[in-house]
């Protein structure tokens, strides 16, 4: 196998800078600098969107959707155009991978292996279901017909965040378009660039103008604009629960429009003392350090039975000490940087207020490689934390392991549900029954039993509680972009 040349890809990709509306690229009125986080240095200037950009994004997605140039068309040719661009971001997977890198940190290794395939498989997946999907036509006696059929929804509005830039948009774009709607997108201020590349490939495997619409711009001007619209008809977002309650309102004092939220989350591996330690201790140090811990599903609470605490933080400890952040353009790199500036400040004022009011700091707590002018965190470790603490509760987004202890089963179920959030969580124990019984009272979207993080596109992703509603992935997420529409004839 031979390995990619991160740095001089670096230097040379190139992708679009412009927005995309009907199919073209517009220079926009409004420029902004792209800084990587790896050294602090502008890289792009891309345009970014106004609210009057957005309104004719979402004129132009209307048109397509109206004229049915894409909902109209043959199940099998839609599916041939999705597939068709799964295979070219496949081809693309190298540039795609460093533009990942280059604009949110993380290493350029993962990128390929983690992010571009799922955006590849995801596009594949939703590809293929499209002729796959039936409707339904129910007994309703000999002199009716009654056909309820799956309408495509019409215009949806996307907004996603840093992390994940290119599986989070495909999770959205892939199963909406599968459907025959149209889409506006409006990815993260800092990670423009996958998103735009991406799109330059839906054009190259025709994917008709308009269906797909790409307006970078800033949450508050491009973000509102398309969830405030009287004329978009679904609004998807992941992001944090502050911005999904915004969206939230947004929808709902404008045309009513369905929101669908991926939020955050407070995800615990619950480490029985049963468990095997080794395997539980493994995943734990993976679950907060894998993307710098900048993941809404990461496993940063650590709670574990009392009698084995000393042995897994121990294992733990020595896990996460291995991984500490480097260049993310060399393959080496066992974790990367953090995704801004911004997002380093956020974690360490969070661990900062986190300290201030309770819990003892073993390991990391302050940023490193500051030398390089990039933003980079180790991972960090707080112990003697109780369920009501602030580092229990509140989201880092960052490689920070919050740690409590229990004494019964009830009691970790207790701490495990002790937050707003209901995403997902991992059990670890050997003993089926308890692994049963204990998965099943936590209120969360996924929960793992003996592993962290696995899944597939076959099944649902999405949280409970406060971490959102509305599953991505999975033949439901089709279901959230249609309409299901009765036609009843009355037979002579
Ligand atoms: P964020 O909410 O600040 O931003 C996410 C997106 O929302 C960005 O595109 C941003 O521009 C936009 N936005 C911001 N304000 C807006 C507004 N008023 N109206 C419309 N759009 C607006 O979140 P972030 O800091 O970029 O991402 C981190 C958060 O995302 C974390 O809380 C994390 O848990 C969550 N997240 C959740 C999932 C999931 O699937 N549940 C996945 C990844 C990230």
């Amino acid at each position: 196998m031979t390995t990619t040349d991160w740095r001089a890809l670096a230097a040379s990709v190139t992708y679009p800078t412009g927005l995309l509306i009907g199919g073209r690229w517009e220079a926009g009125s409004e420029r902004h600098e792209v800084v990587t986080p790896i050294d602090g240095t502008v890289i792009a200037e891309v345009a970014f969107a106004t609210a009057a950009d957005v309104d004719r994004a979402v004129a132009s997605a209307r048109a397509a959707f109206d004229d049915r140039r894409w909902a109209g068309m043959a199940p099998a040719d839609r599916k041939d155009v999705l597939v068709r661009w799964a295979h070219l971001v496949n081809e693309h997977a190298d540039q795609l991978a460093v533009l990942t890198t280059l604009e949110m940190g993380k290493p350029a290794r993962e990128a390929k292996a983690i992010d571009v395939r799922a955006c590849h498989r995801t596009l594949r997946w939703f590809g293929e279901a499209v002729d796959k999907v039936l409707d339904e036509m129910p007994k309703v006696g000999d002199t009716s017909w009654a056909m309820i059929e799956r309408e495509p929804a019409g215009v949806v509005g996307a907004v996603t965040p840093w992390n994940f830039p290119l599986t989070l948009e495909t999770w959205k774009i892939a199963p909406a378009l599968a459907v025959g709607c149209s889409m506006v997108l409006k990815p993260a201020e800092n990670s423009p660039l996958t998103a735009l590349y991406v799109a330059q490939l839906a054009l190259e495997a025709g994917l008709p103008e308009g269906v797909l619409n790409v307006v970078n711009g800033t949450g508050p001007v491009a973000g509102a604009a398309l969830a405030g619209h009287m004329d978009v008809d679904i609004i998807t977002f992941t992001g944090s629960t502050t911005t999904g309650r915004a969206i939230m309102t947004a929808a709902a004092q404008s045309n009513m429009k369905r929101p669908y939220l991926e939020l955050g989350g407070k995800g615990a591996n619950i480490v029985f003392a049963d468990a095997d330690l080794d395997k539980a201790a493994a995943a734990a140090a993976w679950a907060v350090t894998y993307n710098a811990g900048q993941m809404c599903t990461a496993g940063s609470r650590l709670v574990v039975h009392e009698s084995v605490k000393d042995e897994v933080l121990g294992k733990v400890l020595d896990a996460m000490t291995a991984l500490q952040p480097a260049d993310p353009l060399d393959d080496s790199a066992p974790i990367g940087a953090i995704a801004s500036a911004r997002q380093l400040d956020t974690i360490h004022g969070i661990v900062l207020e986190g300290l201030d009011d309770r819990g003892r700091l073993l390991v990391g707590g302050e940023p490193v490689l500051t030398e390089t002018g990039g933003s980079y965190y180790p991972p960090t470790v707080v112990d003697d934390l109780i369920p009501d603490s602030l580092l229990a509760q509140k989201e880092v987004f960052g490689p920070v392991l919050s740690v409590l202890t229990f004494s019964t089963d009830e009691e970790a179920i207790r701490i495990g549900n002790a937050t707003n959030y209901g995403l997902a969580s991992a059990v670890w124990t050997n003993d089926l029954s308890r692994a049963r019984k204990t998965s099943k009272a936590l209120r969360m979207g996924t929960v793992w039993v003996n592993c962290y993080e696995e899944g597939d596109l076959t099944v649902p992703f999405g949280g409970v509680k406060q971490s959102g509603f509305g599953s991505d992935k999975s033949l439901h997420a089709m279901d959230k972009f249609t309409d299901l529409k009765t036609t009843w004839i009355e037979l002579s």
